[in-house]
């Protein structure tokens, strides 16, 4: 299958220019201007952008949680993405305690397999790690797995203790993955989250009063002094608020290996989604909260300095009808996560490039090649260059839509962004060089996504 992608206005991290893509085989062939090429496709992008197909590095599909799983699973999610204009996802195992990083490996993969309808590569997340499990660190870096995720936060779940970072921090030192953290004092939330319910607050509002900026900051804080004693780079995964903004920038200025991402919600929506009537505010409960809207500013601030590198969007999906119910009466039961795969793209486009807070260069950054770079994809995914994966977005800057529950494609019965009116739609995404979304429509086949075996930083 070729396809020739005419007249566009290509974007990359550095690149702005017009001209036509010869896709085959997969890969980009050939990048020139009146290209006469014969292709069994020719795809009009007059007046279209054409960029690469963006890399979501924070999803959880059929992800279990607080005694339930997330309602999308690598089909439905990994459609939903490739309509958003995402063509990549690195999705998160989880070990299951006392047993083997590689045993989590092969249930994600079985999860995966068969359903994807882009590529998908795996974090490990950690849970306990004795020193005769050291060597399976080493183990996953060699199939491909070359970053690790451990949680300061959630005591007596998955939150692990300092030893265990800083234990697999000194592996990475060595072995070259990249260590990502979920960075909130789990300890201080415990307490307030307990003393909140003892005072009878059970509402879904406390959620974010419990978990107030300080406590991110000051896990942002430990895990990059952990991390400069290691001598790992360390990346901190949705970074919600300045006072943990100001920990990074700190530390970047000290020439550290420090890096992070924020999402969506927290660059667009603000804690004021809390004080809705009734529960729906449960729709809103995930973590890090929705911060003040005074945070916002700093965070889009931080992508255009480059204290932040990804927008990911951190898509944990329960639906409201029977999932996020489980804590109508206390608020600590409420299954933490949002849907949002499928919106990142317009929602930065709309909220950042159109009042002139990022370029397209930039935008192509945060939403691709950022993430191609540091979760050793890049060059393969994360730009669009003669030999690399054909992964490539055709993007109308003009077409106008409204986010709804109501047409969207991801399996959950609300949307964050419900009512919200976005500039800019993917018209074509390809995949592996196919086009899989066209016309509004998904044209793939589920199972053609493929493990992404990922190099290490
Ligand atoms: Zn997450």
């Amino acid at each position: 299958m070729s396809i020739l992608i005419k007249n566009g206005h290509i974007f990359t991290a550095v690149d702005s220019y017009v001209a036509d893509i010869l896709v085959d085989d997969g890969k980009v062939r050939t990048i020139g201007i009146d290209l006469a090429a014969d292709a069994d496709k020719t795809i009009d992008a007059t007046g279209k952008y054409v960029i690469p197909g963006g890399i979501d590095p924070h999803t959880h599909l059929d992800f279990p949680f607080g005694g339930t799983v997330s309602s999308d699973d690598f089909r439905t999610g990994t459609i939903a993405a490739a309509y958003g204009g995402t063509t990549s996802i690195v999705d998160s195992a989880v070990q299951q305690r006392g047993h083997a990083l590689s045993q989590a490996l092969e249930m994600w993969h079985q999860k995966a397999e068969g359903k994807a309808a882009i590529d998908y590569g795996f974090h490990m997340i950690i849970l306990d790690l004795p020193e005769s499990r050291l060597p399976e660190l080493d183990d996953m870096v060699r199939q491909g797995v070359t970053s690790f995720k451990m949680f300061m936060a959630y005591l007596g779940a998955v939150m692990v203790d300092d030893t265990t970072i800083f234990q697999t921090m000194v592996s990475a030192a060595d072995n070259g993955a990249l260590i990502c953290l979920h960075a909130e004092h789990g300890h201080m939330i415990d307490v307030l989250v307990k003393n909140a319910l003892a005072e009878g607050h059970t509402g879904p509002e406390y959620h974010a009063i419990t978990r107030p900026p300080a406590t991110e900051a000051e896990a942002t804080h430990r895990a990059i002094r952990m991390a400069e004693v290691a001598g790992a780079p360390v990346y901190f995964v949705h970074l919600s608020c300045d006072e943990a903004l100001q920990e990074v920038q700190a530390a970047r200025a000290r020439q550290k290996y420090v890096y992070a991402e924020t999402c969506p919600h927290y660059l667009t929506l603000d804690n004021s989604m809390y004080d809705q009537e009734g529960f729906e505010g449960a729709k809103y409960v995930l973590t890090p909260p929705l911060r003040d809207h005074r945070h916002q500013a700093k965070l889009w601030n931080g992508l255009r300095r480059n204290d932040l590198q990804v927008v990911s969007t951190d898509h944990c999906a329960f639906r409201f009808s029977d999932q996020k119910t489980m804590g109508k009466d206390d608020f600590s039961k409420i299954p933490n996560g949002g849907p949002g795969i499928e919106n990142r793209l317009s929602l930065l486009y709309t909220h950042g490039v159109v009042p002139g807070l990022l370029d397209m260069n930039r935008l192509v950054e945060v939403f691709s090649t950022n993430s191609a770079r540091l979760f050793g994809l890049f060059p393969r995914k994360g730009t669009i260059a003669v030999g690399s994966d054909a992964d490539i977005v055709v993007f109308d800057p003009d077409e106008e839509t409204v986010i709804s529950a109501q047409t969207h494609h991801m399996n959950v019965d609300y949307n964050l962004y419900e009512g919200m009116k976005v500039k800019g739609v993917p018209q074509v995404v390809i995949a592996n060089g196919e086009a899989i979304i066209e016309g509004g429509q998904y044209t793939g086949t589920p199972g053609s996504g493929r493990f992404l075996k990922r190099s290490t930083l």
